[in-house]
């Protein structure tokens, strides 16, 4: 079972691997292409495990709290 929160769609990308009126063949490998987005923001992106969800660095970041002072 797959957590409820990750957000991942499988999308058939292919556009043209096959001859006009043939289905795409079965190797094909855009027919089935995974895209994973953040959790928090959406958006399609690099995605870290983080607190028991999947997220870009950037709603990572944002998560974190930064040390006092440490950011100039
Ligand atoms: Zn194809
Ligand atoms: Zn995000």
């Amino acid at each position: 079972m797959e957590s409820m929160t990750t957000m991942k769609k499988i999308l058939n990308e292919c556009c043209g691997c096959a001859v006009p009126a043939y289905p795409c063949v079965p190797s094909c490998p855009l027919r089935e292409v995974t895209h994973f987005y953040c959790d928090k923001c959406h958006e399609e992106k690099k995605l870290y495990e983080y607190d028991g969800g999947e997220y870009c660095i950037d709603c990572i970041e944002k998560m974190l709290d930064v040390v006092e002072g440490s950011d100039g």
